[in-house]
């Protein structure tokens, strides 16, 4: 025998939900299919999927803001367990519980890289993108692209810390934000309700601005000691805000709502529609800043896992099965999902 070991069961078959053409969601275009269990190759772990959750970016995905690799497997927060190893894999041994996040692999040796900006990487993979993905029974990766998952985490809690949490947390570090500052979140689904958890640990102040009630009282059960609506002024100026939101609005909302010297960041891959025209005076001068924020290193979701099982941060988990994909991505573009989505595929 050599270095190859495998416990797949009976059949080599899975299923798995693909993407084959985009198309708007309501047209259900992810379809179920029976497909090989793939083979992990040199450094590669075979992942048996328990969970897999749900993001907005698969939303872009399938409605065609963002060009993935067709045909697809989505998703990427993927938990569960190593069903195989590669040649030479020797990180994680056979049913071991892994997590997998956005960033499927990067080059290793561009500038980026070499200074731990492989979020920047210009051979930047991102899972369920340019890779397939959590949205089928098994699924392989890069050893070295796979987290260990903490204890306290049941698989369906540690799904949305691979990206909802990870991200977020890149989004608070990357708006310097400091302990009692005031802090604005524009949007309150998976990502800011993360966000909110370790932004009320390190002390700050957090206003949530989103049009959804039950979304205001999610976010003033999980600390935020302000929410309104997206055009409404909070009771101070923020010091930083977030906005996760797909509008293009809520850019000018939030800059108007930022203190002088304030940073603005934007939380997602891509706008549904349009930015309003700034007012250069109003939106910007005082040294107003706006950022965006790419992908994610390994980095992020490794000391995110760490900080979330140590707060802890335990996300709200609205679960569905493999099968109902489609219904469940359209509860999350029409925003009716509370906390984060995930597909349980396996227990
Ligand atoms: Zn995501
Ligand atoms: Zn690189």
């Amino acid at each position: 025998m050599g270095d190859i070991g495998l416990i797949v069961e009976e059949s080599d078959e899975m299923k798995a939900m693909v993407l084959r053409e985009t198309a708007l969601i309501e047209k259900e275009p992810l379809k179920i299919e029976d497909l090989p269990v793939p083979v992990p190759g040199r450094r590669e772990i075979l992942v048996k999927v328990s969970v897999c959750g749900l993001c907005h970016t698969e939303l872009d995905e399938i409605e065609g803001r963002l060009q993935p690799i067709l045909p697809m497997i989505l998703g990427h927060q993927v938990v569960g367990r190593v069903a195989g190893l590669g040649p030479g894999a020797k990180r994680f041994r056979l049913g071991d519980r892994v997590g997998i996040a956005w960033i499927h692999s990067s080059c290793g040796n561009c500038h980026f890289c070499k200074k731990g900006n492989e979020n920047l990487c210009l051979d930047f993979k991102g899972t369920g993108c340019y890779a397939n993905g959590g949205y089928a029974e098994y699924t392989v990766v890069q050893e070295d692209y796979a987290y260990s998952i903490p204890e306290r985490f049941s698989d369906s809690q540690a799904a949305p810390l691979l990206c909802a949490g990870a991200i977020g947390y890149r989004d608070l570090r990357l708006s310097g934000i400091k302990q009692g500052e005031t802090l604005g979140l524009f949007g309150f689904g998976a990502s800011a309700h993360i966000v909110i958890q370790v932004a009320r640990h390190w002390g700050c102040d957090v206003f949530v601005f989103t049009r959804s009630q039950e979304h205001r009282e999610l976010a003033k059960k999980l600390g935020a000691s302000w929410a309104g609506g997206p055009e409404d002024q909070p009771p101070n100026k923020l010091n930083c805000a977030i906005d996760f939101t797909s509008v293009g609005e809520t850019i000018v909302n939030a800059l108007e709502a930022l203190e002088k010297g304030g940073r603005l960041i934007l939380a997602v891959i891509r706008k549904r529609d349009p930015i309003p025209p700034l007012d250069y005076a109003r939106h910007l001068w005082d040294e107003k800043e706006i950022k965006s924020v790419a992908n994610i290193t390994r980095r992020d979701a490794g000391d995110f896992l760490s900080l979330a099982a140590e707060v802890p941060i335990i996300p709200e988990v609205m679960e569905f099965e493999l099968a109902e994909a489609n219904q469940a991505l359209l509860l999350l573009k029409q925003g009716r999902i509370q906390g984060s989505g995930a597909l349980r595929v396996a227990d």
